[in-house]
């Protein structure tokens, strides 16, 4: 590899199909956006690392997503860890994402955590929001295993009956993160088919899909001169027919406006928002996700 400092990384989203196998994929690179996100807060290396792995996973999940507006809300909840809160969201293209965590507890910990001793007893909730029907789907599964890649395979595996094979990468300099993945799983329903409670675990064709995928080595999704393209294409060329889509553009997007934290205040009693104002009769209230801080008058 080349000076990492001197590498162009773009922020790319690719969904691919193998209708032999029925199989689908999504292949996900995160560049200058995963540094746009993480520059809002002064994370130490440990949560960075964690940060931009969950940011990897928002991206692929929510690359399954078709509508305008729907939404992958990804959130670890821990308890006994230094990690109580982590939070990231996937919507038409932008995602955001901060973690709570107590500095104490945090500088405790070596350079290289396991996400047991991050989070404590914790779980983790993936959620499906549909904007067209309104409806949401959640599954929550026990936050184990070696990372959060492992744990979202179980929730795909448990919650959703849905063989999966998840694999990260992430590369960290002097003030530079990039992050790379890919995502594959089999659906013998078609996209759509609801009934999935009979579908055996390790089919053929699965079998033959994954072994493929897990060919693939961690820095060729760090790898700026090999395009998501290329990964795929040397993972399946001797498939049938791979069927290839661009995903939507991706960027940071954060919702957050001064309505949005007026409305939240209004629902504290008076005296609380007295206490929270400063000499003015304002209340400087900043976003969990981007750091953005907004005066409102109280
Ligand atoms: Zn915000």
């Amino acid at each position: 590899m080349s000076d990492f400092q001197s590498e162009t990384f773009s922020d790319e989203l690719l969904g691919f199909s193998i209708p032999s196998r029925d199989s689908r994929g999504r292949a996900v690179r995160l560049g200058p956006v995963l540094e746009d996100v993480l520059s809002a807060h002064e994370y130490p290396s440990a949560l960075k690392h964690c940060l931009a792995e969950a940011l990897v996973l928002v991206t692929l999940m929510g690359g399954l997503l078709k509508g305008e507006g729907d939404q992958l809300t990804m959130q670890a909840q821990g308890e006994g860890g230094a990690v109580s809160l982590l939070v990231c969201d996937y919507r038409d293209g932008h995602i955001r994402g901060y973690v709570e965590h107590d500095e104490v507890a945090m500088a405790a910990e070596g350079a290289n955590p396991t996400l047991e001793s991050l989070f404590g007893k914790a779980h983790l909730a993936i959620t499906f929001d549909i904007a067209k029907t309104g409806k949401r789907y959640q599954g929550i599964v026990p936050l184990e295993g070696a990372s959060l890649s492992r744990a979202v395979e179980s929730y795909f595996a448990q919650s959703e009956q849905i063989p999966t094979l998840i694999r990260t990468a992430i590369r960290s300099g002097p003030g530079r993160t990039v992050a790379g993945g890919l995502l594959v799983q089999y659906l013998p329903e078609g996209e759509e088919g609801r009934e999935r409670l009979h579908v055996e675990l390790d089919p053929p064709e699965w079998e033959h899909i994954s072994i493929l995928a897990e060919s693939l080595r961690h820095e060729e999704l760090v790898e700026p001169a090999l395009s998501l393209e290329e990964i795929v294409w040397r993972l399946y060329h001797e498939e049938e027919k791979v069927l290839i889509s661009p995903g939507a553009r991706l960027a940071k997007g954060c919702r957050c406006t001064a309505e949005h934290f007026e409305d939240v205040l209004s629902r504290f009693p008076k005296e609380d928002r007295r206490d929270m104002a400063n000499e003015e009769g304002i209340i400087l209230v900043d976003c969990a996700f981007c750091s953005r801080v907004f005066p409102i008058q109280d």
